[in-house]
């Protein structure tokens, strides 16, 4: 990370801003993927469900977006879903409106559509395509986003791969490296991200890695990142993941970055997953990297952790003040002529 990038998060944090905004930029999906936290009841906390909410389309979802933006002021930008590709035309007008403000955008896909050819261009977009173990059970798992049709709509574009390791895939032979393999002999890969299942506190979930399995995992990653230059994570983060963030209130990234679902309004907590994430299993790449950042010794016993939590709590103040000076209802303001539209389209 620059330290040019470091400062201005840093001033945004002081201000009272989260300099990385999500949004689940509709309630649809094509898929449905086991294990799915979007679209789990609680994902918005009980009252409502992602697929119960209104979303946009047209012209009125890129007007919201912007205007969310504008008043988020974030740096950074993570199109969510559902899968922002059922809304690809407004999309595409979307991310080059905010590339060209010097925000960095990135979509999260299943690539289950072409990409446009010009995303392969843009410097500021990183498009991450969500990829669930090897071929035989990813095809499974997300079809029909599978690997043959991923394949195939990423054709000529730069991508980042990422994969949620799951028990199945730790618990067959040489998996990693298999995946490790194929993926990173693709030319449209540029990085490959791996994040570990994330369950929810109390529920049973099939994917849930138990100590050992994510030990091994580890390990593993950390071995194969030394022979393949695309797996871009760095071993602090790998190592992590064996210690997770004790709370979100302990968790950089759920503090850094804030949430919003698909009605553009409604927003999603504790961080990005949802619901009532189990911090201590927590595998969320984002969360890690940042919680290695947040270790990282800046003088004496003082670390770049223990600053941001001040540094944030400042922030709050400040952002409190300026709430109680010009009280806005909620985390964006919703003009009577723009009521949430008609019906979302099904791709
Ligand atoms: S593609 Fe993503 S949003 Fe859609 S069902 Fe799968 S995990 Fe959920
Ligand atoms: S589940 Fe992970 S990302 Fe979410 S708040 Fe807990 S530690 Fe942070």
């Amino acid at each position: 990370m620059q330290v040019r990038h470091v400062l201005h998060s840093w001033a945004r944090i002081l201000q009272g801003y989260a300099p990385a905004l999500s949004i689940e930029i509709t309630r649809e999906c094509p898929l449905r993927c086991p294990g799915c936290y979007a679209y789990e009841p609680n994902h918005l906390g009980g009252a409502v469900r992602l697929r119960e909410l209104s979303d946009f389309r047209g012209d009125e979802l890129v007007r919201r977006v912007l205007a969310l933006v504008e008043r988020e002021k974030p740096l950074h930008v993570s199109l969510v879903g559902g899968d922002p590709l059922v809304r690809h035309r407004e999309v595409e007008r979307i991310v080059p409106e905010l590339t060209g403000r010097g925000i960095h955008v990135q979509v999260v896909t299943s690539a289950f559509r072409r990409l446009p050819e010009a995303w392969a261009s843009m410097r500021k977009l990183t498009v991450v395509v969500s990829i669930d173990g090897l071929r035989e059970e990813h095809d499974k798992r997300r079809a029909p986003a599978t690997y043959d049709r991923i394949l195939e709509n990423v054709r000529g574009g730069r991508i980042t791969v990422h994969c949620t390791v799951t028990r199945q895939m730790a618990e067959r032979e040489a998996s990693l490296e298999k995946f490790v393999e194929f993926w990173c002999g693709q030319n449209a890969v540029q990085r490959v991200w791996f994040s570990l299942f994330t369950p929810q506190r109390g529920a049973f979930a099939a994917e849930r890695l138990d100590p050992e399995q994510k030990r091994r995992v580890v390990e593993k990653l950390l071995e194969l990142r030394e022979r393949e230059p695309k797996i871009d994570m760095a071993p602090s983060a790998l190592r992590q993941f064996l210690k997770p963030p004790a709370s979100p209130d302990r968790c950089i990234f759920a503090k850094t970055t804030r949430t919003v679902s698909a009605d553009l309004h409604t927003p999603v907590t504790p961080c990005q997953l949802g619901g009532d994430p189990d911090c201590s299993e927590c595998g969320c790449i984002a969360a890690m990297g940042l919680a290695a950042v947040g270790a990282y010794r800046v003088v004496g016993p003082i670390t770049a952790g223990g600053l941001f939590h001040i540094s944030h709590r400042f922030g709050q103040l400040v952002a409190s003040t300026r709430r109680k000076e010009a009280p806005l209802p909620a985390l964006v303001q919703i003009a009577p002529e723009m009521a949430p539209g008609p019906e979302a389209e099904t791709p």
